[in-house]
């Protein structure tokens, strides 16, 4: 297996001083100091757990004697789909968003496991199966462009519409580029499908903090204003540095019912 990045470990994280720490640990709550005043901050602070939760969570992405985290299979069909008898998370989003980095960087605790990526064009899209012990499953959906062939559109589609256990849709956005006309067109079908979902911004490490905090604004004002499926506090996250990729982790945790409480502080 590969080895593991340091602050892919919340441990090593907890060692840096206070303000790298809170920078990689809760990205989001770093730029709340750059808002003008009077802006409303709950919206940063709806999901913020304690060091117990985190840790929990981060033993659940951890493989051990006992607890595996094994990819289990690909899938271009419904019918193809391993049973859903688990609570179940998927990530979807445009390709080159980031997604497999973010994936990897979520299971970089299980070296074993193999992140496969079939992104070559033409070549066939599937959704491809990870199972985290037994405690949920996480569904790595095919990126889509625009132009996406009429095939993929009617999987994902089925996907969203028909999976019962499935617990929350992670959309990827560009935190660089923001909302762009297909992200827009996968929203509209998360609400249509009335199913919960949340927005995570990603490589937030090549955004400037101005440009992050554009991003941020407008995305949550759109949120609040346009959908009533999505989870009102955007997770940002950077696969190469970490950050966000622990809180993310934890909520993943959460919304599978894995964990039992999330102290507010
Ligand atoms: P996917 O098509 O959505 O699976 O995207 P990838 O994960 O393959 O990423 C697309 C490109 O963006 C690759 O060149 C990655 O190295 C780069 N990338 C992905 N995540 C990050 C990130 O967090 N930070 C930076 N700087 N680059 C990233």
């Amino acid at each position: 297996g590969r080895a593991i990045p340091p602050l892919a470990v919340l441990s090593q994280v907890l060692r840096l001083e206070r303000s790298r720490r809170t920078a990689i640990v809760f990205p989001l709550q770093k730029l709340e100091r750059y808002l003008a005043p009077g802006t409303d901050m709950a919206r940063f602070r709806l999901f913020q757990p304690g060091l117990a939760a985190l840790q929990r969570a981060e033993a659940l992405f951890r493989s051990d004697r006992g607890h595996s985290i094994d990819y289990v299979s690909s899938a271009v069909r419904m019918d193809h789909a391993p049973p859903p008898a688990l609570p179940e998370v998927c990530f979807i989003g445009r390709s080159n968003v980031g997604k497999s980095s973010l994936i990897r960087a979520l299971f970089s605790l299980a070296p074993e496991v193999e992140i496969r990526v079939s992104k070559t064009p033409g070549h066939t899209k599937k959704m491809n199966f990870f199972k985290v012990g037994k405690y949920f499953t996480l569904v790595d959906m095919p990126g889509y462009g625009y132009r996406a062939p009429q095939d993929f559109v009617e999987m994902v589609e089925a996907y969203l519409q028909e999976r019962h256990n499935l617990k929350r849709t992670f959309l990827l956005v560009d935190g660089v580029v923001g909302l762009q006309k297909t992200d827009h067109i996968a929203v509209e079908m998360l609400e249509e499908f009335g199913i919960p979902y949340v927005i995570v911004l990603t490589k937030i490490d090549r955004a400037s903090r101005g440009l992050l905090l554009k991003n941020v604004l407008e995305i949550q004002e759109f949120v609040k204003e346009n959908t009533q499926g999505c989870f009102p506090q955007l997770f940002l996250v950077s696969s190469v540095k970490f950050s966000g990729v622990h809180l993310l982790r934890c909520f993943v945790a959460h919304v599978t019912g894995n964990l039992p409480t999330v102290e507010a502080h």
